[in-house]
């Protein structure tokens, strides 16, 4: 992935994602959207990044 498009923004880990920068954290699209797996969310682990994409191997 190229880094010249990170959106300094959104700062993600997740490398396994088609999305991620790749050498930096930083997610590449304009927008993400963020959710829930939970009835009722109570801790960081709740919540999901709804527009990963798993990445090509
Ligand atoms: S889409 Fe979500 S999981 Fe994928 S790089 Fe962006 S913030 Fe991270």
């Amino acid at each position: 992935m190229n880094c010249s498009n990170a959106n300094k923004s959104i700062g993600c880990t997740v490398k396994q994602c088609a999305y991620h920068c790749g050498n930096e954290n930083y997610c590449t699209l304009g927008k993400i959207n963020v959710g829930t797996h939970e009835a009722n969310p109570t801790e960081i682990k709740c919540t999901d990044c709804e527009s990963f994409k798993l990445a090509s191997k």
